[in-house]
């Protein structure tokens, strides 16, 4: 039987880059899965054809080998015994701790279990800033439900494993016997199981609680960052570490100041006289507000810069400007002295519209807004 190319097994060209080669990999092995196809010969041949080619085209010495030498230079010690499977090389759990890296974590199966931590799980939480408060940083005490061990609860040593919280077991697999470790089932892995279980508490000992806990938000926090407080998750079954508390920054809605990546715009309304005559307005910024000056004769529709007055940005130590569009508000309610005060305007030729053809379009605008 010849062995097929490798860069043919993945569908991958020869200059094929370390990530190309990476998503081919992926891509073969969730297909070929033994977990999606059971008991299909031929789809476990394609999976261990694949794992063998990804081992070799993943690392630099042996890729630089076997583009010389082919499957000539993948011979000796570490290659790969022909026919028979994988002789020497790699068994499957070669191929599944391969995963870790492949997948992120995400995909398990085979490889040995680990003793399991004596920590308690993880509480996640979402909490909402404000666009000041992101900037700036904040303290926020919150309301926090969790699992913390029932006073009065005691634990004894788990008898199925001897307290070791995990258990040896033998599979037969289409490679052949194969033994894993894997918590231990009667104890989860923590090594204890519960003696005395007060009441109102599960079967760990542990009782739901509300607790108080603060919250230092570091200046900076954006929208979907993760902060994690440590201690602050459930409590580990009988002792151990309590987990972490996640908490997840969501941005409130400023019904006033739109975000866009690092600037800030807000709409300005300003009256018809004021844009007429100028004027001096106060508006808010992430900083605290701001006096602007509106000259005479603003028209509607311009945009005012304040530089600096946005965000500070997450990848550079430079900030985001502020946009303020100036909306000038034709009046809808005349008095019978305005009425008239207009219609005079009106009569005499007065107060027309008269554009110098300088003004700037509303494309103008957005050209200069990323400029
Ligand atoms: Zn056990």
């Amino acid at each position: 039987m010849s062995k097929r190319d490798y860069y043919e097994v993945l569908g991958v060209s020869k200059s094929a880059s370390a990530d190309e080669i990476k998503k081919a990999y992926r891509k073969m092995a969730l297909k070929y899965h033994p977990d999606k196809n059971p008991g299909d010969k031929a789809a476990e041949e394609s999976f261990k054809e694949a794992a063998e080619a990804y081992e070799v085209l993943s690392d630099a010495n042996k890729k630089a080998n076997y583009d010389q030498y082919g499957h000539a230079g993948m011979g000796g010690a570490g290659g790969f015994g022909g026919g028979g499977g994988f002789g020497g090389g790699m068994n499957m759990e070669d191929i599944f701790s391969q995963f870790g890296d492949i997948f992120g974590g995400h995909f398990g199966g085979g490889g040995g279990a680990q003793r399991q931590q004596v920590r308690g799980t993880n509480l996640r939480v979402r909490i909402k800033l404000n666009l000041e408060e992101m900037v700036n940083g904040t303290q926020k005490t919150i309301k926090v439900k969790k699992l913390k061990l029932a006073p009065g609860a005691t634990s004894k040593t788990c008898r199925t494993c001897n307290g070791t919280g995990m258990q040896v077991k033998v599979m037969n697999t289409m490679f052949g016997q194969m033994q894993t470790q894997t918590h231990c089932a009667t104890c989860q892995g923590f090594g204890k199981v519960a003696d005395k279980i007060p009441a109102g508490a599960n079967a760990q000992g542990l009782i739901k609680v509300e607790e108080e806990v603060t919250i230092n938000i570091p200046a900076g926090a954006r929208e979907g960052i993760q902060l994690s407080v440590r201690g602050k998750g459930n409590d580990a079954p009988f002792g151990g570490n309590p987990g972490d508390l996640l908490v997840v920054v969501e941005e409130e809605v400023d019904p006033k100041i739109k975000r866009e990546g690092d600037n800030l715009h807000q709409e300005l309304y300003i009256s018809f006289a004021e844009a007429a005559l100028g004027t001096q307005k106060e508006i808010p910024t992430v900083g605290g507000k701001v006096k602007i000056k509106v000259d005479a004769g603003t028209q509607s529709g311009k945009i005012l810069r304040l530089s600096g007055k946005g965000l500070p940005s997450i990848d550079s130590y430079g900030k985001g400007d502020m946009f303020v569009h100036i909306n000038v508000w034709t009046p809808q309610h005349l008095s019978p002295e305005q009425k008239e005060f207009f219609e005079k305007q009106l009569k005499n030729g007065e107060m027309v519209a008269e554009p110098s053809g300088k003004e700037k379009t509303f494309f103008d605008k957005v050209r200069d807004l990323f400029n």
